[in-house]
């Protein structure tokens, strides 16, 4: 039987064809239609007023701390239970990471975040919606408005994701999508950055591409990034914004197969009301099942999970950094698991991953 991955790439189909017309025009690089399409689709879908194609999420949550002025000496809050992703552009910046906690819906705690934002004095927060899940974007953001902290959206995983009918990415002042290979769409590698302000857009595409003035030669007056997105890239990231509602409906369909066939001591991510997460990944924590016997079961059978994210401030890493735990992600961590969540798979794959686990 085929390996089964935890969230591999799925092709509309659509991809080759727009690629060839990239490479009849021969604009192949990062000039081109293609480029232009993919925002423009990122925008009608999302309703973000503005938005940048580059080439990975890591990228896009980079420039967003780069145009927000965040340096040496400020703080930056973030979710400590996240991928390393949402948090490494804080030390490319020279800035202070300080890692808060998530409440019992597994995303960053309000709470947390307001007692910080008093202890710190933070100049923004990044904030992720994890595994697909809204986070308390609303009132996280009511908070920092307050305090005149920035909120960057890490959207990576939740593409698609709404709270009262309105996009992850849309509620703060810059939004990141990722189209990395395991996302919900993939363009093999590659991110988005989205905002409602239009002037910050504009400085983050232009230090996206190296920082060059307007002259016919090469003229710096600051440095930049090669951050842009190439037009082929763009080409197969239509074609898979096309079937975005396709496939959250799909994830959420595998996630409902688990929980009709999964049985025992179980808890499912949760959804905090009036939101639609897109499922990204199946997750769940076991109480009384250890994770590593299961993970250990499923791979022998070649079916790939894994432990949740382990928390930025359990990281080496990270060490040293400032801290507001609360147990909540490190309990996650130890119990928790994803589960394979391709939207290519049948109902009867899950049933049969879903009986190997019941087994143990
Ligand atoms: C994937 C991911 C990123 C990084 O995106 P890339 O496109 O791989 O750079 C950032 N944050 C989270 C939460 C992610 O899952």
């Amino acid at each position: 039987m085929d390996k089964i991955f935890l969230s591999p790439p799925h092709m509309s189909g659509k991809e080759q064809e727009y690629i060839k017309n990239v490479f009849d025009s021969n604009y192949i690089t990062s000039l081109g239609e293609y480029v232009n399409k993919f925002e423009d689709i990122t925008k009608t879908t999302t309703k973000a007023k503005n938005a940048l194609a580059l080439i990975n999420g890591t990228a896009a949550i980079h420039l967003a701390l780069r145009v927000l002025g965040v340096g040496e000496g400020d703080v930056v809050l973030t979710s400590s239970f996240t991928f390393i992703g949402s948090v490494s552009s804080i030390l490319y910046q020279k800035a202070t990471p300080v890692f808060i906690d998530s409440n019992e819906n597994w995303n960053i705690c309000p709470n947390l975040v307001e007692d910080a934002i008093k202890k710190y004095k933070p100049k923004a927060l990044i904030l992720t919606h994890l595994y697909g899940q809204m986070a308390h974007i609303e009132e996280i953001v009511t908070i920092c408005r307050k305090a005149g902290v920035y909120v960057i959206e890490d959207a990576a995983e939740s593409l698609g994701a709404t709270l009262n009918g309105k996009h992850s990415g849309t509620f703060g002042d810059f939004g990141v999508f990722s189209f990395n290979g395991n996302k919900i769409l993939t363009t093999s590698g590659g991110g988005m950055l989205v905002s409602d302000n239009e002037k910050w857009i504009q400085e983050a595409k232009f230090l996206s591409t190296q920082a060059k003035e307007d002259h016919i030669w090469y003229e710096h007056e600051t440095y930049g990034y090669n951050y842009r997105m190439s037009n082929v890239l763009a080409a197969i990231g239509l074609a898979q914004m096309e079937v975005l509602e396709d496939r959250v409906f799909k994830k959420r369909q595998i996630f409902s197969w688990y929980q009709e066939f999964l049985e025992g001591n179980i808890t499912f991510m949760p959804e905090i009301a009036n939101s639609k997460g897109n499922r990204w990944l199946t997750t769940l924590t076991f109480e009384d099942k250890n994770i590593f016997d299961v993970i250990d079961v499923l791979n022998k059978n070649g079916i790939e999970s894994r432990p949740l994210w382990k928390p930025m401030h359990m990281q080496p890493v990270f060490k040293s950094s400032e801290r507001i735990v609360n147990g909540v992600s490190e309990k996650l961590f130890q119990k928790g698991i994803c589960l394979p969540s391709g939207t290519v798979l049948e109902k009867e794959d899950v049933k049969r991953i879903a009986n190997l686990i019941n087994n143990i």
